[in-house]
């Protein structure tokens, strides 16, 4: 899939400590390049702003001060849904946590409802979600996924157990019901691993030879 990029972008990045990190990355040619160390969230948020601004919520439209921006994954990352400017809202805090785990349009859907409507409403989105998931089902649009075999990623990180930490344990807990990877593995155009290490970490353990991707094309992380 192609992510969303301004025309002109520049990150730095930079951290000392007993592991020093330092890396930058720029839009070039519609191309998002990464060098070196960057934090692939912390990228994402920022490629988001520059986008999309930081003085609006997305969902109520309330002006918004610099330091009351939040970020909101408009499909939820339960459901799979991606850290991309895509799939990413500037939003109020309350509009992001009222919206938990609601779709961009269930939550607007929500937003009409009276008090007593919206909790049956929530429980019908939250059954359904079970069921997406035990139809193996992701809430983004299909077309963003593919599969790939494992042995085909390129990982430059030491998959250990640093990752095993709460979003390992859910992702663990949600394959042991559903059978399902609840969060794709994020690539570069040449299968470099942005993203989604305690998934891979699961798929080696639970030894599933091909899991679900999100190829980021126009991302291209250079060595
Ligand atoms: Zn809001």
């Amino acid at each position: 899939m192609i992510i969303d990029l301004p025309k002109t972008f520049r990150f730095y990045f930079s951290k000392k400590g007993n592991k020093k990190l330092k890396g930058k990355a720029e839009v070039k040619n519609g191309v998002l390049c990464i060098y070196g160390d960057v934090p692939f969230r912390r990228l994402m948020y920022n490629v988001t702003y520059c986008l999309k601004g930081k003085n609006k919520c997305a969902y109520c439209g309330k002006e918004l001060g610099r330091k009351d921006v939040t970020l909101d994954h408009a499909y939820v990352q339960d459901m799979g849904g991606p850290t991309i400017p895509n799939n990413l809202e500037p939003c109020c805090s309350q509009c992001n946590s009222q919206k938990s785990n609601f779709s961009k349009e269930q939550y607007a859907r929500f937003l009409l409802l009276n008090k007593a409507d919206r909790k049956i409403y929530r429980k019908t989105v939250e059954k359904e979600q079970k069921l997406m998931r035990r139809n193996g089902m992701y809430s983004f649009p299909t077309e963003w996924l593919t599969q790939m075999d494992i042995k085909k990623f390129i990982v430059r990180v030491d998959l250990n157990k640093e990752f095993k930490g709460r979003e390992y344990n859910r992702i663990k807990s949600i394959y042991q019901e559903y059978v399902i990877l609840q969060r794709p593995i994020i690539t570069d155009k040449d299968g470099f691993v942005l993203d989604g290490f305690p998934s891979l970490m699961l798929a080696k353990e639970e030894e599933i030879k091909v899991v679900p991707v999100i190829v980021l094309e126009n991302v291209k992380v250079k060595f």
